[in-house]
Order: structure tokens, then C-alpha cells, then sequence
């Protein structure tokens, strides 16, 4: 089973090794990842200048390792398309440093990455961690690893967006793993302005979200100290709305 390993935190980050290392045993691991630091870019492609892909030195033995200049998304079409010649069987994005929970998912990296091998027919999982600093790969490692070889079992479809999320506490205070909907969370950003040398500046930047804390939500698992497994797909459509708009179809008129 190959299995690509990519992120948005950047080749050089803990996660992405300690998530290459976690499937090791379960497949042959290949890594290709951003060349920095590319969180909160979503599933943005770049297309207005080349993209060039370099080899690096993997600190794991047998795994093979390539950066790319460009996005999670850019990662993960070259991966499909120009660096790995084999089909790939399994997309792994992460261990993220942060959670990306609810309304999380449409500015996540590291989610836009599991979103663009969904696109491409490969089953793929998203991994995040709850905290930014002081990161614990071990049980995010665990449920990893657990969920990949469910998959090479057969006993999880080919057709698979998984986003987990794992609190940032030890795996011993755990109290298990919940299956989840997204919950709802709303970012205010704010935007800090200075001045440099030369001209003003502006950072935007994200604030602390409020959330419904729902039961069944994946925001209402990891606060109450459980893993949090959410199935997605890409069907965004709003039902009701489409049978309201549906009724008022006969008049609209261009
Ligand atoms: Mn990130």
C-alpha cells in the first residue's frame, strides 16, 4: 500500500515526520510537502507561476521525501500526477499543530490537502492536533495508524475524507474516540495595523471562535476530551434552500 504523507505546517515540522514515521509499518510511506509554513491556505492551487519540486534527505531510512514551492493542494496534484509513478492508495495530511474543527475545514491546509486527494479519487484523512504549541503526536500517531490499517483491511470505503481531530492531553486522560459531525464555530478576525520603514502594514489575524458546544459535534468531542473522527464529503448544497428557491423557480425570470 503506498501511502502519501503531506501537511501544510511545512516539511520541516514535527508532525509531518512523526506522521510519516506513525505508517511506516503500514504501508510504503512517500512524503511530499510544502517547503514552508503554508497553514490556512485551504485548497488553494497556484497558477500563475511555475512550481518546482525538490528532493531532501528524509531523517527516516527507506523514505523518500520531496518539497514542493507552492501549497498543500500543488503537494498533493504533483504528488498524483508528476513525482510518484504508483497509484496511491491512502492521502495522509498532518499531524497538524492546531485543531481544524467546524467552519475550520474551508480555510485548513492541511484539510484543503485530504480535500484535493478526495478530488482525486484517493481516500484520504486530515489529522490535527489541539493545541499550537507543545504538540503530542503519540495519540494522534495511535489513531492514525489504527485508521489506515482499518482501510488496508478493506473495512473502510475507497471513497473516504476523514477529518480527526485529537486533544492535545495525555493519552491516558483520553476518554476515547467519538464519530462526528462538523460543529458550528464563527471566527471574528482582527486586523492589527502598524507601519513599517516604508509603508503601512495590516495582520489579520484569527481570534479565539465562539462555539456551539452541540453533542455529536466534532467541537463538543475534543472539549470533552475525546478524539474526534468526522466523515466529509464536498456536498455543500443547502437542501432547504434549494427547495425554497425551487418553489420560487417559476418566478424568476431573466
Ligand atoms: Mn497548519
Amino acid at each position: 500500500m503506498n501511502i502519501l504523507v503531506t501537511n501544510d505546517d511545512g516539511i520541516a515540522s514535527p508532525g509531518l515526520w512523526a506522521l510519516a514515521e506513525a505508517l511506516m509499518d503500514t504501508g510504503n510511506v512517500i512524503v511530499v510537502s510544502p517547503d514552508r509554513e503554508q497553514s490556512g491556505v485551504g485548497c488553494a492551487v497556484t497558477l500563475h507561476h511555475p512550481v518546482r519540486v525538490d528532493n531532501v534527505l528524509s531523517p527516516l531510512d527507506g523514505i523518500k521525501a520531496y518539497t514542493v514551492e507552492g501549497t498543500p493542494g500543488d503537494s498533493v496534484v504533483l504528488a498524483s500526477t508528476t513525482i510518484i509513478k504508483e497509484r496511491i492508495d491512502l492521502l495522509v495530511s498532518g499531524i497538524n499543530h492546531g485543531s481544524n474543527l467546524g467552519n475550520d475545514v474551508f480555510v485548513s491546509g492541511t484539510v484543503g490537502a485530504a480535500f484535493h486527494g478526495y478530488f482525486r479519487g484517493i481516500p484520504s484523512m486530515a489529522i490535527s492536533v489541539t493545541s499550537l504549541t507543545d504538540v503530542r503526536f503519540d495519540a494522534a500517531s495511535m489513531v492514525t495508524r489504527l485508521l489506515a490499517q482499518l482501510f488496508k483491511d478493506g473495512k473502510l470505503p475507497k471513497e473516504l475524507l476523514l477529518n480527526v481531530n485529537v486533544p492535545n492531553i495525555p493519552t491516558k486522560d483520553l476518554k476515547g474516540i467519538r464519530v462526528t459531525s462538523l460543529g458550528r464555530n464563527s471566527y471574528t478576525e482582527i486586523v492589527e495595523t502598524g507601519s513599517d520603514p516604508r509603508r503601512k502594514y495590516h495582520w489579520i489575524k484569527r481570534t479565539q471562535p465562539a462555539w456551539e458546544l452541540e453533542d455529536g459535534t466534532d467541537i463538543f468531542a475534543v472539549e470533552n476530551q475525546y478524539i474526534s473522527i468526522s466523515p466529509l464529503n464536498t456536498d455543500i448544497t443547502d437542501k432547504h434552500l434549494l427547495s425554497i428557491l425551487g418553489d420560487i423557480e417559476l418566478h424568476l425570470h431573466v
